[in-house]
């Protein structure tokens, strides 16, 4: 063989694994931080994995800027919550080659709007959908959680069947992984079921729900809307009533109406982060594991004392 020749056939043989590589590799874009945390450990190394929302953002009433719009387009899948939580991104996600939605899976879990007195969740809240009548924070439920990892699996190896095993083994890897931590949050939340508290915005019915937690109310009746001075005032109230112990507020929003709340009183201030996106920090997002954990731990610090 020549030497051009064997010049020539490297080449051939170069440009044959960029294609391979080009052609295996998948781009997922995600519209909350939680769901890249959710489906990154099952992804292959060459799978890239775009999230919309901006750290430290809150996804209600957010607006999709124009490169986003076509990250989100050119997807080979993307991935929503379906809810009205990030509505703003459905109309563009239908542009992308495929979409997996967390409304979608089967047997999802819901919970009902919650409507008594101190939970009372306005229209515009879910202004998006007419008939919308659950709770839209879907990611917060384990079940749901599990189910979308399941269908996010099934659709890339229909993507990319070269690659079905190694998506399968990374899926039950993960899925074992998880359990795992769902069980020891379970645990470390056990002493605290008695402890009543507030949240921010009513987003973590989901959570409460699945470890028996006990809130009893939400400054912001309205994610996008500051409380008015009457619902701060009852809320007073229903805090001696409830003897309310603890009271999260979240980085996407100001704090200083949880000042009024807990002024001349003596309640502990703890930190929730729905997004996970803060607690990320650099990476922008924490694996599913990681989130349930530091969530966790946020309650049972601030529910025992500890802050
Ligand atoms: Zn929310």
């Amino acid at each position: 063989m020549s030497i051009q020749r064997k010049f020539i056939k490297s080449l051939v043989s170069v440009s044959l694994l960029s294609v391979t590589a080009w052609v295996q590799a998948a781009t997922i874009t995600v519209t909350i931080p939680p769901l890249a945390g959710m489906v990154a450990p099952i992804l292959h190394q060459d799978d890239r994995l775009n999230i919309l929302l901006d750290n430290g953002v809150s996804p209600h009433g957010f607006q999709l800027k124009p490169k986003d719009i076509k990250t989100l387009a050119d997807s080979d899948l993307a991935l929503l919550v379906g809810t009205p939580v990030d509505a703003w991104a459905q109309k563009v996600a239908n542009k992308a080659a495929h979409q997996a939605s967390m409304v979608d899976v089967p047997n999802l879990f819901v919970l009902q709007k919650r409507n008594h007195f101190a939970w009372v969740i306005e229209q515009a809240h879910e202004h998006h959908h007419k008939n919308y009548n659950y709770d839209g924070h879907l990611w917060l439920s384990y079940q749901n959680t599990t189910a979308f990892i399941e269908a996010v699996s099934k659709q890339l190896m229909q993507i990319h069947p070269e690659q079905a095993q190694y998506y399968q083994a990374r899926t039950q890897h993960w899925l074992a992984q998880l359990s795992q931590a769902y069980q020891q949050v379970a645990k470390s939340l056990e002493p605290y079921q008695n402890s009543a508290f507030l949240v921010l915005h009513d987003g973590f019915q989901y959570f409460e729900q699945q470890f028996s937690l006990k809130g009893v109310g939400a400054l912001r009746l309205n994610p996008e809307m500051a409380p008015s001075l009457k619902h701060i005032l009852a809320l007073r109230k229903r805090m001696s009533e409830q003897q309310v112990q603890c009271i999260f507020k979240e980085p996407q929003f100001p704090e200083k109406n949880i000042q009024m709340l807990v002024k001349n009183q003596s309640i502990r201030v703890g930190e929730l982060d729905p997004m996970g996106s803060l607690w990320a920090q650099s990476q922008g997002y924490l694996n599913y594991d990681d989130y349930l954990l530091t969530m966790g731990k946020a309650f049972s610090e601030c529910l025992g004392g500890q802050r």
